[in-house]
C-alpha cells in the first residue's frame, strides 16, 4: 500500500529574503501519476495530492510563496517582506512536518497570498494562488465526505471555497487584459478554457460563450483543448437557454 511519504522528499531551499536554508517537503515529480483533471483543469494525482506541497514557507522569516514564484524578488520586494512580514514573524521549527494535510496546506497558501499582497506581486500570482486555495478547499471537502469530522464546519469551508474561486475569476479576467502570455504557465487557449469554466460556474454564460468560441476558432488550439471546449459548450448553451427562458 502506497503511503504519502513515499512520494515526498525534503529539499533544501535557500530563502531569497533572509538567506537562510530550510527543508521543504517537496513532491518527487518522477513518482507522480496524473489521473486527469477536473472540468476547470484542477489536476488529479494518484496516491498524493501534489497541490498541497506547492508552497515554500521559510520558518525563519515567514516569507512564503508558491514554488514557481519563490525566487526572483526585486530588492524592493525583499524589503517589503522584511518590513511587513519578517519583523512580525516568530520563527518556527525548521523541522518540516512529515506530510501536509489540507488544513495546513490552506494556511500555507493563505500565507503565500498575504506575502504576494505585501510584495505587490503581479495580479496573476494572486489570482493563481486564490484559484489553488479554492481547489484545496474542494479537495478538503471531498476528504471530509470520505472521512467525516464533526469538529469541522463544512458550511464555512464551502463558503471560503466559493469566495476564493470568485476572487480568482475576477482577477484572471483583469489579468488577460494587462499581462502578457504565457500567464501562470498557461497559453491563451488554456486561459480561455479556464475562464470559460469559471464563468460557467458563476453562471456568466455570455462570457463563457465568448471564451469557448475563442478556443474553437483558434488556429493554435490543439484537439484536446478544443474537445474540452466542446464539452463545456453544451453547458454554456443550456445556461444561455435558461437565461432566455427567465428573461
Ligand atoms: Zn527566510
Amino acid at each position: 500500500m502506497e503511503k504519502e511519504t513515499d512520494f515526498i522528499f525534503t529539499k533544501r531551499i535557500r530563502c531569497t529574503v533572509c538567506d537562510q536554508t530550510f527543508g521543504a517537503r517537496t513532491i518527487k515529480s518522477g513518482s507522480l501519476r496524473r489521473l486527469g483533471a477536473d472540468f476547470d483543469l484542477r489536476p488529479r494525482f494518484r496516491y498524493v495530492d501534489a497541490l498541497k506541497y506547492e508552497v515554500y514557507s521559510c520558518p525563519f522569516c515567514g516569507y512564503s510563496a508558491m514554488s514557481r514564484y519563490f525566487e526572483n524578488l526585486t530588492k524592493t520586494q525583499k524589503n517589503l517582506v522584511r518590513e511587513n512580514i519578517s519583523s512580525r514573524f516568530t520563527s518556527t521549527s525548521d523541522q518540516p512536518p512529515e506530510t501536509i494535510d489540507y488544513k495546513t496546506a490552506i494556511l500555507r497558501f493563505k500565507l503565500a497570498l498575504h506575502n504576494s499582497e505585501v510584495k505587490r506581486a503581479r495580479l496573476s500570482e494572486m489570482a493563481y494562488t486564490c484559484l489553488k486555495i479554492s481547489w484545496l478547499y474542494r479537495s478538503y471537502l471531498e476528504e471530509l465526505q470520505e472521512h467525516p469530522d464533526d469538529s469541522v464546519q463544512k458550511e464555512e469551508l464551502e463558503k471560503a471555497k466559493e469566495a476564493y474561486y470568485k476572487k480568482a475569476y475576477e482577477a484572471f479576467k483583469e489579468v488577460i487584459a494587462t499581462e502578457d502570455f504565457p500567464i501562470c504557465g498557461m497559453d491563451t487557449n488554456t486561459m480561455d478554457y479556464l475562464l470559460a469554466a469559471l464563468a460557467c460556474h458563476f453562471k456568466e454564460f455570455s462570457y463563457a460563450s465568448k471564451a469557448v468560441s475563442n478556443i474553437l476558432s483558434s488556429q493554435t488550439a490543439d484537439r484536446r483543448i478544443k474537445d474540452k471546449a466542446l464539452e463545456l459548450k453544451e453547458a454554456v448553451v443550456e445556461g444561455l437557454k435558461k437565461e432566455d427562458a427567465n428573461a
